[in-house]
This record gives C-alpha cells, sequence and structure tokens, in this order.
C-alpha cells in the first residue's frame, strides 16, 4: 500500500464546530496509526463565504488539540500551496480536459435564464427543478451551440460556467469504509458547475484535483458529504483517475443531546454548552459563540470524548491518551449511526481527566485563568500545593477559581446562614485561646490538628462542632478541601488573620 495520506479540507467560513475537530481527530489517529501523514488543506474556493480569520482560527484549534498537520498552508509541504485559492491557476486544464472528452460542457446560461427554467418547470408540476440531463438541452451551452457559436461567445468574453455532463442510467457505487457497498443512481445527480464564471473551481473540482495532486489515500469527512461523493467519483471517473481515487469514509453526524438533528453550532448557546473547540467571535456580527476551551476544558479531555463520539475501542475503557487512541482507533469500530452528544458526560471526561493530570501540566493553564481573575501567584511551591489539594473538586478549569481562590484572596462574606446555632460564646472563646495556641505549633495540618482536638478536649467542646466555624472563618462557607490542610496551605500569619476577622464578624 502506498504511504497513508489523509487530509482535513475545512472551508474557512467560521468557528470549528466540534464535529469538525472529530473529523480532524479521526483523520490524524488514522495517519498517525499508519505512520502516514496528514495534510490541512484550506478550501476557500468560495469567496462569498469566506470569513477573515477562520483560517487562523482553524490552526490555532489544531494547535491547542495537539492535533499538527505534516502539511498545511501555513507550514508548507511538497505539495504547496495548500490555500484553494492560491492554487487557482491549476483546475481549468482538467475542467476543459473535461470538455474535450465529453464529459462536461461550457454553460452561457445567465442567472435569469436559469430561474426562467425553474419558473418553468414549477408550472409543469416537476419537483426537480436541476440542471440537468432533463433540461441540459434546452438550455444554452456547448451541447445546443454550435462548435463556432461557442467559440465565439468564449472569445467575445461572454461569462461561463463549465458543467459535468453526467452520464444517464448508469449506477455509481463505492464502498464506504464505514457504511459499506454505497450506490447513487445517475439520473438523480444534477450537472454540478465545475468551474465558476470568475474562473474558481466549485468545491466538487477542487476537492477532487486537489485530492488527487496531493497523493491522498483515505479522505474522512462527515456524513453531510455523501450525496456529493456521486459527483467525486463522476469526477474520479471522468478524468481517469478512478485507480488511483481515496477510499471514504464518511462519519456519523453528531447530533443534539435530544437526538433530534444534528448539533448545530446555534444548539450551543441555546442549550446551555459549547459547540465550537474555542470561542468565535463573528467578524461581522460580533457574535460571541463560546468555545470548550475558555470554559475550562483540556485538550486532552477533548480530544477523549469527541473520539468516543461515535467510537469504542470494543472495551469498557473510557479514558484514553492520545497515543492510546492512535494504538487502538479502528475505523471498522466507528458507528454508522449518529452520537449524541451529552455535556454531562462531556464534564465527566474533563473532571476524570483533571484527577489524572500532573500538578505540572495543569499549572500554566490554572494559573492563565487564575491571572485572568486578577489573581498574581508569587508562591509557586503555595501553588501547587493549592492544585493538589483542590485538583478532584473541579470538573472545569475554571471551577478552580471558586474551589481555589480563597487561598489568595480572605473571604468578603461569610455563610452565617450556616452558622446558625452553632456559634455562641464559648465558641468564640476557643477560638481566642486557639489563637494563642497556634502561635507555637509547628505549621503543618498533623500539627494544627492536634493542637485543635487538645484545646477543644481542654474546653470540653466536640472537635467536630468546631470544624464547620473554622472552615466558614478560612473559606466564607462550606466547601473546600480539608480544613486542617487549608490553615497548613494559608499560612500562620494568613490563618491566624483571618481567624481573628471572623470572631469579631461572627459576633457583630
Ligand atoms: N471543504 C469541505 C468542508 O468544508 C470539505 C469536505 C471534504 O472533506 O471533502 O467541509
Amino acid at each position: 500500500m502506498s504511504k497513508v495520506r489523509v487530509r482535513f479540507a475545512p472551508s474557512p467560513t467560521g468557528g470549528l464546530h466540534l464535529g469538525g475537530v472529530r473529523t480532524v481527530l479521526y483523520n490524524y489517529l488514522f495517519a498517525k496509526q499508519h505512520k502516514g501523514e496528514f495534510i490541512l488543506r484550506i478550501e476557500d474556493t468560495d469567496q462569498n463565504r469566506y470569513v477573515p480569520g477562520a483560517e487562523q482560527y482553524i490552526i490555532d484549534c489544531l494547535e491547542w488539540c495537539g492535533l499538527i498537520p505534516d502539511e498545511a498552508p501555513h507550514l508548507g509541504g511538497p505539495y504547496d500551496p495548500y490555500r484553494q485559492s492560491e492554487r487557482k491557476g491549476l483546475y481549468k486544464q482538467y475542467a476543459e480536459k473535461l470538455v474535450a472528452a465529453g464529459y462536461a460542457y461550457y454553460a452561457f446560461d445567465t442567472p435569469e435564464e436559469i430561474e426562467a427554467m425553474r419558473v418553468r418547470l414549477k408550472s409543469e408540476g416537476k419537483s426537480n427543478l436541476q440542471y440537468d440531463h432533463h433540461v441540459r438541452m434546452q438550455m444554452r451551452n456547448s451541447l445546443t451551440l454550435e462548435e463556432d457559436e461557442t467559440k465565439a461567445l468564449i472569445e467575445s468574453g461572454t461569462p461561463y460556467v463549465i458543467r459535468i455532463k453526467v452520464l444517464q442510467d448508469q449506477v455509481v457505487s463505492f464502498t464506504d469504509m464505514i457504511r459499506g457497498e454505497m450506490h447513487f443512481d445517475t439520473n438523480n445527480v444534477d450537472d454540478k458547475v465545475l468551474l465558476k464564471a470568475d474562473g474558481m473551481p466549485t468545491y466538487h473540482l477542487a476537492v477532487v484535483v486537489d485530492d488527487y495532486l496531493m497523493k491522498i489515500t483515505h479522505a474522512f469527512r462527515g456524513e453531510e458529504w455523501l450525496p456529493s461523493a456521486a459527483v467525486h467519483i463522476l469526477l474520479w471517473n471522468y478524468l481517469g483517475w478512478i485507480n488511483e481515487m481515496p477510499q471514504w469514509a464518511h462519519l456519523p453526524l453528531i447530533l443534539k443531546p435530544d437526538g433530534n438533528g444534528k448539533l448545530s453550532k446555534r444548539d450551543g448557546d441555546r442549550l446551555g454548552f459549547p459547540v465550537f473547540a474555542m470561542n468565535w467571535e463573528d467578524p461581522n456580527t460580533h457574535e460571541l459563540i463560546h468555545g470548550f476551551r475558555e470554559l475550562g476544558f483540556l485538550p486532552e479531555a477533548f480530544i477523549n470524548l469527541l473520539a468516543m463520539l461515535g467510537w469504542t475501542d470494543g472495551t469498557e475503557q473510557e479514558i484514553f491518551t492520545l497515543d492510546e487512541l492512535i494504538e487502538k482507533f479502528s475505523i471498522d469500530r466507528v458507528h454508522k449511526g449518529g452520537a449524541k452528544f451529552n455535556y454531562e458526560k462531556a464534564k465527566w471526561f474533563n473532571h476524570e481527566w483533571i484527577k489524572k493530570m500532573s500538578i505540572d501540566r495543569l499549572k500554566p493553564d490554572i494559573k492563565g485563568i487564575f491571572e485572568n481573575a486578577g489573581i498574581e501567584i508569587t508562591d509557586q511551591l503555595q501553588f501547587e500545593k493549592i492544585i493538589s489539594l483542590v485538583k478532584d473538586r473541579c470538573t472545569l478549569l475554571t471551577d478552580f477559581i471558586e474551589q481555589a481562590g480563597f487561598f489568595y484572596k480572605p473571604p468578603s462574606s461569610y455563610d452565617i446562614a450556616a452558622l446558625k446555632g452553632k456559634w455562641d460564646d464559648t465558641k468564640a472563646s476557643f477560638f481566642n485561646s486557639f489563637l494563642v495556641d497556634i502561635n507555637k505549633t509547628t505549621w503543618e495540618s498533623v500539627a494544627i490538628e492536634e493542637a485543635f482536638r487538645n484545646r477543644a478536649a481542654e474546653m470540653n467542646i466536640k472537635p467536630g462542632e468546631l470544624q464547620l466555624p473554622f472552615r466558614i472563618m478560612l473559606v466564607g462557607g462550606k466547601f473546600g478541601p480539608p480544613v486542617f490542610e487549608i490553615a497548613s496551605v494559608l499560612g500562620r500569619e494568613e490563618t491566624i488573620s483571618r481567624i481573628g476577622k471572623a470572631i469579631i464578624s461572627f459576633t457583630l
């Protein structure tokens, strides 16, 4: 088998939906497993849909996810350029080759003429309003015009497109790596435009020419592209390249949580979860669509949860590293049916990953989140202790603010309601004595706890009744890791100061 070469070929029309990232991931896993190459190709031939910033966003997403291409517009490679708009001059010759071979034709119909054709078909009660074998001989194209007329029109600069001439009464077949045998009746396939009036190829021509020229061996793409496969196979055939056609796999859709239809970018903000990999701000409308990254997901968890949206390794295992995925991924285990997206499950993956992550790996991300919240980290050792104390309690990275922000900022208020019935003068006097005791203890959790218990025993109070007030003194509420651990990380001075302040506030 020739060297595996796969491609992710997005159109830069906006942010990257999680379905798009999953397509990247499956491409990447397959390439790496076969020691092959993963290519990023930007399909920007539709200038009307081009959105500035979208290409860079895609590149940044791939980087965040750690799915780095081997060849790409920003990296270059042996098949440069990797941006279709920069390959514009390349496609026309193939369209013309098809015309010369009788598989395509020049069409001069104006938009008004095409509209008139549709109106006519509608008035005749037809539901199929396509430009296809039914109507092509009634239109203004090189099949209906004399050869010299066609030539004259082209030479006079009349705008034209090149359309594929789909042969009738044929069945186009291919074996999809996920879906098996697929068949299409050519009578249902329209004469798609291959080359537009501005000289740009359409997606259909460009994708076939580039997959051929870039020696792509396997093409994984979303299920929504399945209907286009018929035209693509015809083109591979008509261009004489059918033996080099990549093997295709059309990936199942990612569905809304209730299973009703494809998860769209609108669903996210509507249903309260992210759909894009990273925040995306539309440059025209300035609408912000939230991303998994900014909401506190780890890329390792994001990749893991995407891998499992449509695939399993056949065991109960759900947590996989990228290396394990590379080793275990197999296209035969990709489901045919759509995968329902479940945000609670997505958060579960992130929680598992936070628990599993090393402190060193978590440090930079959490530092960034703290800095955004105005918290500056000065003591590295203390920061590491804090992370290890609270990480198991955090589902999202952003939870670290709530779970550990109190280490950096004393409570601005106390959960007084929680103290109801648990605070009185005896307890206040316990803490006044304890303040003196802890001036002398070694500053570590076991010693602090011992001092706490000794003083409680001496005053005949159950230590259990004192722990909640102590916690509220240090963090403000009923949450956080073990209270003596908190005190030990806060340090003697800060603990004393918080107890002192709280005694006054509680009594007021
Ligand atoms: N440019 C297409 C897209 O935007 C690529 C489809 C394909 O992979 O063939 O998704």
